[in-house]
């Protein structure tokens, strides 16, 4: 798969693997132009309540109901999550090349 852009000097610098880490809440390097950039930080709260949403839910359902079916529910839906967490828009944080 193509690099995508990066939002500093959008030559296609970011990897897939460092947009999926950036939906677990690390932060992106660009290697042309040192720009930090993170993923847009309230869609990642919003996502983020998605996975305690989801734990919480089927986990508590498996629990009282006693019903094992309920935590492959959660682990698929876990993955849907993961799938989609590498679409999170990306914004730009301050650069520490474009110091004064
Ligand atoms: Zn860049």
């Amino acid at each position: 798969m193509s690099a995508l852009p990066c939002p500093h000097c959008k030559k296609p610098t970011i990897s897939w693997w460092q947009k999926y880490k950036a939906a677990k809440w690390a932060l992106i390097y660009c290697r042309e132009c040192h720009g930090k950039s993170c993923s847009y930080p309230y869609v990642l709260v919003a996502y983020t309540m998605l996975y305690v949403w989801d734990l919480m839910l089927f986990g508590a359902l498996a629990y009282l109901d006693q019903n094992a079916w309920y935590i492959l529910v959660m682990v698929v839906f876990w993955v849907i999550l993961d799938i989609f967490s590498v679409y999170l828009p990306l914004s730009p944080m301050k650069s520490k090349s474009k110091t004064p």
